[in-house]
């Protein structure tokens, strides 16, 4: 009876082990959102348009992006190697209109403030209706989740336009922001040389920086903070589209899958994030379409097609490969975001587009 006694109580410890530390690695979950602005789905999917590279309205050098990006066999892949590569293959890639997959933005705007409004809180605000709203009453889920044990002081967020202080409300939410071209901390090495080539760089757009500099802090902080929940905006693909320069778009789109690789290849690299971190990438809207110049622009009710978009997903959480029936929202990114965080995304707001349906529920 000894025995048996002995025997069971070692069962029930080894099971609380294992039980400890199935709960440890449920807390040490962690998130890493990117977002591209403005890059419409056909690219994402399709690669460079063949007539828009050879308009020499929208492109400078034609032989340099005929030979990078429409003369090989899958324009795609040469555009954006990882998201149609290791992302498509290993993860969820949705919004390919023209293979029945589709993603939409809810809010009835279809520009950036409104676009990321509702990616960071699950919902879309009517009352949003410029880029200079100021700051957003709305909580976002890194607002929330930053309150929320385990994650305080574990949430950082980045982005090339100077407007995230507000959306993501800096001053209230205590989520640090780093953003535009005055937010340019050196608090390493490596980080006062990206604030002297800030310093160095044209200033291109006075609100927009150049996204290297966004890439570089975004590195930085991953090796100094290690934050559970990373969001970075990188924000050229829309200000060289507004320019016309389709040259530059495409330029800017193969860079940041670039940079969004080595971010993932730094996340695998790292014990701290290696097998535990979700990655999602998507967009704040689309882009018009119909006319030669449509591409340029996006807002409703001017620029149709403008309300597609684009959401990738790969890493811990993910059921790779799913695919999602009809047309998910830019309004279910908050909720999936908390998911794989292991939160209960219906005590962030019941309100929220539901969890996309991409997870493996593990
Ligand atoms: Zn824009």
């Amino acid at each position: 009876m000894r025995r048996i006694i002995t025997f069971l109580a070692a069962v029930v410890a080894l099971t609380a082990v294992a039980l400890g530390s199935t709960a440890r690695a449920a807390d040490d979950r962690r998130l890493v959102l990117v977002t591209l602005d403005g890059l419409p789905w056909q690219e994402v999917f399709h690669g460079a348009d063949r007539e828009r590279a050879a308009n020499r309205d929208f492109v400078h050098e034609i032989d340099d992006v005929r030979r990078r990006f429409v003369t090989p066999a899958d324009r795609a892949a040469a555009l954006m190697p990882f998201l149609n590569g290791v992302v498509a293959r290993d993860g969820v890639l949705i919004g390919d209109r023209d293979h029945g997959s589709c993603a939409k933005v809810s809010n009835e705007m279809w520009f950036s403030y409104p676009g990321y409004n509702e990616i960071l809180t699950g919902k879309p605000d009517p009352r949003i209706r410029s880029n200079e709203h100021g700051p957003n009453a709305n909580v976002s889920f890194l607002e929330w989740v930053n309150r929320r044990p385990g994650f305080r002081g574990k949430v950082r967020a980045l982005g090339s336009w100077d407007h995230f202080e507000d959306i993501i409300n800096a001053g209230r939410s205590g989520v640090p922001v780093n953003d535009g071209w005055d937010d340019l901390p050196a608090r390493t090495p490596a980080e006062a040389r990206l604030a002297d080539f800030a310093r160095w760089s044209p200033r291109l757009w006075p609100t927009v920086r150049l996204d290297a500099i966004t890439h570089g802090y975004a590195l930085e902080t991953l090796k100094r903070d290690k934050p559970r929940v990373l969001f970075v905006s990188y924000g050229e693909t829309d200000d060289f589209a507004h320019e016309g320069r389709y040259d530059m778009m495409l330029d800017a789109a193969q860079r940041t899958d670039g940079y969004i690789a080595e971010l993932w290849r730094t996340l695998q690299a790292d014990p701290a994030y290696r097998g535990k971190t979700t990655l999602i990438v998507t967009t704040d809207h689309g882009r018009g379409e119909g006319a030669p110049d449509a591409w340029k622009h996006h807002g409703k009710p001017l620029h149709k097609g403008s309300d597609a978009i684009w959401i990738g997903a790969i890493g811990r959480g993910v059921a790779a490969g799913a695919k999602p029936e009809g047309c998910v929202s830019q309004s279910q990114i908050a909720a999936t975001a908390l998911t794989v965080l292991g939160e209960d995304w219906t005590a962030f707001d019941p309100q929220a587009g539901q969890p996309l349906p991409i997870l493996t529920g593990r």
